[in-house]
This record gives structure tokens, sequence and C-alpha cells, in this order.
């Protein structure tokens, strides 16, 4: 199933992100955890692409688990980060040899050690260019692009960051999946100022269960979401208690997508990290 199809049914298409594990226990840990959220029906499973490219071979080798074990549909993730326009052609040959016909376009961050994106000589400076070729060589193919409901990091504006997605839109993706947000208003008003620009594609909001606390102020800290104080306040309240932390993070997040469906989005993409717990709750509860 293409993207564009995902999100033209009626009903809320749930989506599952994963990232390759880096050990054979992982990758065990991982098919477990996928086949209980299978449960659930997921219109698709994304799988990340490293940075630097440093997961090209597993980001494919997990797409042909999803598609063959799995039998569910696949999106592969690709950077531009460290490649040629040359080189991402090939990487979309072995998706397609692959079977996969659905890719999540980035740019992708500097490696570690670089302060900021740069492309390489005859690459890609921005994820709109990836797009175009994606189009350009696999017309029929579902992309899908970033949104960022509080302006990409290095954005100026969120008006210039929305002129730029609007960029990726025009340049052929079929839906616009979220970076991770907390507070329902801030993705409304995002997907209100999307659509007086002529955003006419799906805008799908990602959610990131909260299991641990530490671990998610150090993903926002990194990738520019904020955290409400409220919901900080109440895992204080609760200090080390994994099990009081686990419960308000799947409750914070149930609200966000009982509340995000009565406001009508496409479908909710999960970050689901690789783990089955959370999200299999609150799937549950949405009755999905
Ligand atoms: C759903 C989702 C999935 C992701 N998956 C991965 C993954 O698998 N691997 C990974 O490494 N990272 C992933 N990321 C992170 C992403 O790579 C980073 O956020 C990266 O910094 C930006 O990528 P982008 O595709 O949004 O870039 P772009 O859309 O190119 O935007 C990057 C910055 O450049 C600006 N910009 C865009 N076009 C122009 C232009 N023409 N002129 C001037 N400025 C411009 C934008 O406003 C923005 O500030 C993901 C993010 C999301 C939300």
């Amino acid at each position: 199933m293409r993207l564009s199809e995902v999100y033209a049914a009626d009903a809320l298409a749930v989506s599952i992100e994963i990232f390759p594990p880096k050990t054979p226990a992982g990758d065990a840990a991982l098919r477990g955890h996928l086949q209980q959220l299978c449960r659930h029906n997921p219109a698709f499973i994304s799988c990340t692409f490293g940075a630097g490219g440093s997961t090209r071979d597993r980001t494919l080798q997990w797409c042909r688990i999803i598609r063959s074990e799995l039998q569910r549909t696949a999106v592969a993730h690709l950077t531009c980060v460290g490649s040629t326009r040359e080189q991402l052609i090939e990487l979309l040959d072995e998706a397609d040899a692959a079977g996969v016909r659905n890719i999540m376009a980035l740019r992708g961050d500097a490696p570690r050690g670089q302060d900021r994106f740069q492309a390489v000589a005859g690459g890609f400076a921005h994820a709109s260019e990836l797009v175009e070729l994606i189009r350009e060589r696999h017309p029929d193919w579902g992309i899908g692009v970033a949104g960022y409901p509080e302006k990409h990091p290095e954005a100026p504006s969120l008006e210039a960051d929305l002129n730029h997605l609007k960029g990726k839109v025009d340049a052929g993706a079929d839906a616009v999946v979220t970076q991770l947000f907390f507070r329902n208003d801030v993705f409304l008003s995002f997907r209100d100022r999307c659509a007086k620009l002529g955003i006419d594609v799906p805008i799908v909001p990602g959610i990131m269960p909260i299991t641990d606390p530490a671990r998610i102020q150090r993903i926002t800290a990194m990738c520019g979401s904020s955290f409400p104080e409220d919901l900080a306040r109440r895992f204080d309240a609760v200090g080390d208690d994994r099990k009081a932390q686990f419960e308000i993070g799947i409750e914070h997040a149930l609200r966000q997508c009982e509340q995000l469906k009565a406001a009508g989005v496409p479908g909710i993409h999960f970050y689901a990290l690789n783990r089955s717990d959370a999200c299999h709750r609150i799937l549950t509860a949405l009755g999905t």
C-alpha cells in the first residue's frame, strides 16, 4: 500500500516507527514487540535510517522483515547525509529490490562532531531535493516528509520552516509526519497554518509515549520539542517510581491520541522506541 492510499481510508491509520537494533538479542526482542503491535493492524511500520547512513543495510533488512515476516507495509527512512545523488539512486534501487515502495525522505542531521549539516559535493542540501529525485525515478512510490509543529531547530522562524515544508510537498510528498510533541494545541495550530499555506496533504501527528522521563528530556532537548511543565511536575512528584512514571506517560499520550482523533487527524504515527508495552496499552484503549 502507498502512503497516499494509507491516509485515503476513513479509519484512523496507525503507524509504528522503529530503529534497527544493534544486536541479535535486540532483533529478537523487536520481532516480539512488533508481533504484539501487529494485532492492532498498523497501516505501516517505518524503519529509521541511522545517523550518517550508519544503518543503511539494516534499515532495508528490517523493511524486508516487516514485509515478509510481519506481512505489513514497510516505509524506509532515507537521509541525504554523506551521500551523493548517485549514491542515493543506488539506495533507492536497493529499496526497490527489497520491495519497498514508500520512503520517508529526510535531510538528516549533521554527523557527530559537526555542528551544522553540510551537503557532500554532488549531494543534496535539503530534503525537498530528495523528494524530487524519488518522484523523478519512482513516480508511483509513496513519499512522507518531516514536519515540525514547534519549528525545526535550525529554522529562523516557524513561517520560514512552513514555507520549506510547502516546498517538500510541492516537490511531490504525499504526507507530512510530525516531530513528536506533547501539547495538542501546538499541533492543531501547526495544522491550521499548513492549511492556510495550501499544504493539502495529510498531516499526521507523531506521538511518543513517555515511559522514561529522563530519556524523554534528552530526546526533546535534541529535537526541539517542548516538555509541558505540568507534566514535568507530575513526573517529579513520583520520583523514581518506574511504574508510576509509566502510568503517567500512558495517560498523557492516550489523552493526546483521543483528542487528536476527535480533531479528525488521518492517522497517528507512534515513536515506539522499539517497545510495545506503552503503544499496546494506548491502542487497546483507543479501540484500534
Ligand atoms: C517523522 C520523522 C522521521 C525522521 N527520521 C529520521 C531518520 O530516519 N534518520 C535521521 O537521521 N533523522 C530522522 N529524522 C530527523 C531529521 O533528519 C532532522 O530533523 C533533520 O535535522 C531535518 O530533516 P528534514 O528532512 O526535516 O530536513 P529539511 O526539510 O531539509 O529541513 C531542514 C532545515 O532546513 C530548512 N530548509 C529546508 N529547505 C530549505 C531551503 N530550500 N532553503 C533554506 N532552508 C531550507 C528547514 O526550514 C529546516 O530548518 C526524522 C524526523 C522526523 C520528524
